[in-house]
Parts: C-alpha cells; structure tokens; sequence
C-alpha cells in the first residue's frame, strides 16, 4: 500500500528476486541438457526486466525489430536471440541478420525465400529453425492455442519435410533447427510431451534421410496460478520431456514468458467509486482495460485482494469494473470479496505477463508508472505518462497552417 500511496495508482509493481527465482527454477530443472532459456520478450519488454534475465544468463525471444531493438539496448548477446512471428518486414529481417541473431524461426515458404533473398543482398549465411505446427489440442484458451492447424502460426510436418529434404536450395540459409510453441497458459505436460515425441520422431526421419540439425526449440507457454490451477512445477515439466529432448539429441533452446515474469508483478488500483443497481454492486477502480486487457481480451481470472486490512466487515459479490467506456472494461465479474470503500487500494494479482506489454491509451489514459522492488528499495522504472505524451507524436499544423 505504501508503494500505491508513494508512486499514485494504477502501478505495477514487479519484484527483482521472483523474476531471478523463477528464471532460475527452470534453468535447475533442465541443467542436464544445458539449454539455452530465451526469455520472451512480449511477455513484459521493460528494458530493466530484460536487463536482469540477460544478467543471468538468459537468451531473448523476440517478434518484431522493436523487440530486436529493446533486445541490443538490454545487452543481450547476439547469439542468444531468436526471431519468431509469422510476418516478418524486410526491415526486422534485415536488421536481425545484420546484428547477427543467433536464428530465426520461420512460419512460411514464402518467409524462407525472402530471408535467403535478404540474406543474398547482405552476402550473408543466415541461419533459421522451421516453426512446425504439430496440430495438436493443448487445452488453453482458443485464443492462445498457436499448435492447431487452423492456427496462423508454422508449417504443418509434411510441407516441412519437403521443404527439408530441398533445404540446399536455398544458398544464404543454414536450415539448422526446428521450432514449436504450442500455446500459452498450458498447465499440463501431456501436450507438450505429444507434440516434443512427434518432433523427436520427425528429427529421426529427418537423420535416416541424411539431414542433420542443431537445434530444437520447444517454445514457451508454462502455466501459472491465477486462480485454482495446478500447474506442473519446472522440475515435473523437466522430468516428463528431458528423456525425449535427449533422445532429440539437439541443442534445446525454451522460450517461458509468462512462467518467469507472470506471478512477479500486480498491477496496483484504488477503488474511486462503489455503485449498485437492482440487479449488481460494482466497485469502479481506477485501472482500466487499457492497463490490464487480460480479463476483456480473454475473461481471464485474477485475483484481486484489497491492499489492507479492511474496517469493514464480511464479504460481497461484485463487479470490479475500471473507467473505461467498454462493457468489456472489467476486472471481476460476479466475484465474492471482502467488503471495500472509496479509496482502498486493490492488488490485481499475477498480473506481471501480458499486463504493461499489453497496454495501450484507448480512452486517452496514461499508461501507468512501473516500480521493482529489489531487496528492500523500490526502484521507479517507468514514470506514468503525462498528457503531452499522448499528443507528442500527433501532427496537426500541416493542415491547419495552409
Ligand atoms: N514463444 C513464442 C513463439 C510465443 O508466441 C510465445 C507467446 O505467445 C512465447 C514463446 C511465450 O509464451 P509464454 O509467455 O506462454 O511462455
């Protein structure tokens, strides 16, 4: 509370030592096989964030040259970057072979042409993993499912077998790794041990043909708590895939976001209004869908716990809902909650993923301010903008000063 009180409201606030913690977790549990741990950038892309992972170690996941660019300025060695998303510029390829990335996961025949045409013009041998869509069913939400056929995302096994068998046509690329990522939120490692057999199973169909790769990139999507799950820890979720990822006999890199950053930050907010009607009580607080757009993007779940201990007594039902003119600008729905006021100040939990990174200033708000803690100091890492900040990239004069 002391924090929401010095720096004002809506903050997050993340913690230096989880994010080390959790990182690290996962590099225990894997240190069998050494992999290389790419944090995913898009997860939470604070410069600082990105800063502390590479410190420790981390290589970075990025998707676009903005993320390259956060990537440079956070130090990150050009040998531990990996490139994904399924539409890559001229630009972003240009400027990714150019820093020297350690390789890019391409989605398409169409991307492999244009990175060994960029490659070409660059006089360059770029290496690339394929991203393989295993079409399989990982039990998350539909929207964060990215392993399905009818998803957007990499090339089903069959194209991409023939495109391996070819892959000496292509003159400026050094096909050296495959790639998945199946989803995000997957709390279970049954997914990810059918989809790791099939590629194991595809990599030595590969091999008996002659064809020999480096790497294989099992991708993110760790789940976390929110709620009442039970996610795999990083040593079951280790134990279950290490015998397959060593039968891969490959370099394996991972990609987790969510699983380091996710459960280090909440987003702090103080309640400006209660309200009922007939039929619901609303507790209005003063972060908004802008700030936190997992609950509208998804309806997923948060905890919220209020920042304090409470003069009031018992519990209600409410809906925790944030300024904005969206129905969708909600927070709870229907959730039993200690009793609060005006002016309390609520914890929005778990909210260290896919929370800043997502933010936008739909309705003209500012994207709030961001503390980490470190030991016993609370560090300001990004002020909350100011109103100029909203203007200062808008043009006018060149149509009113005709
Ligand atoms: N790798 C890729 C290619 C992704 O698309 C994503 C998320 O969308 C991740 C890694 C990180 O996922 P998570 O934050 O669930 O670990």
């Amino acid at each position: 509370m002391d924090l929401a009180k010095r720096f004002g409201t809506p903050l997050y606030i993340y913690s230096y030592k989880t994010i080390v913690e959790h990182y690290l977790k996962l590099k225990r549990a894997f240190l069998k096989i050494q992999p290389l741990i790419c944090y995913s950038v898009k997860a939470n892309s604070h410069l600082a964030i990105l800063k502390i992972l590479v410190k420790h170690g981390a290589g970075l996941d990025i998707v676009s040259g903005g993320e390259l660019f956060r990537a440079i300025k956070a130090g990150c060695p050009a040998e531990k970057i990996v490139y994904a998303s399924v539409g890559k510029t001229d630009r972003e390829i240009t400027e990714a072979i150019i820093y020297g990335i350690l390789f890019f996961n391409v989605e398409s025949e169409a991307e492999l042409i244009n990175i060994n045409r960029i490659a070409k013009r660059l006089k360059k041998v770029v290496q690339v993993a394929v991203r393989i869509n295993p079409d399989i069913e990982p039990k998350t939400h539909r929207f964060i499912t990215t392993g399905k056929i009818t998803n957007k995302f990499g090339i089903d096994f069959k194209r991409a077998y023939k495109i391996l068998l070819v892959k000496d046509k292509f003159s400026h690329l050094n096909i050296c790794g495959l790639h998945i990522h199946i989803g995000s939120q997957i709390t279970e490692s049954a997914p990810y041990v059918f989809a790791i057999k099939r590629m194991v199973n595809f990599i030595l169909q590969l091999r008996r043909k002659g064809i020999n790769l480096a790497y294989l990139n099992i991708g993110g999507g760790l789940g976390i708590v929110y709620n009442k799950e039970t996610p795999q820890t990083a040593q079951e979720f280790a134990d279950k895939i290490l015998p397959l990822l060593e039968e891969s006999g490959l370099k394996i890199i991972l990609e987790p976001g969510r699983f380091i950053v996710g459960n280090a930050g909440i987003l702090a907010t103080r309640v400006l209004y209660i309200k009922d009607n007939p039929k619901k009580k609303f507790v209005i607080v003063d972060a908004g869908m802008n700030d936190l757009i997992r609950p509208a993007l998804y309806g997923a779940y948060h905890q919220i716990l209020p920042l304090f201990k409470s003069d009031l007594k018992g519990k209600e039902k409410v809906d925790i809902v944030g300024p904005i003119c969206e129905s969708a600008d909600f927070f709870a729905k229907d959730r039993v909650m200690q009793k609060v006021k005006e002016g309390d100040f609520l914890a929005i939990m778990s909210a260290g993923a896919y929370g800043f990174s997502m933010a936008s200033n739909y309705n003209s708000r500012l994207k709030p301010a961001e503390v980490l803690v470190k030991e016993d100091k609370a560090y300001l890492i990004r002020e909350r903008e100011s109103y100029t900040d909203l203007i200062d990239k808008e043009i006018v004069s060149s149509i009113f000063n005709r």
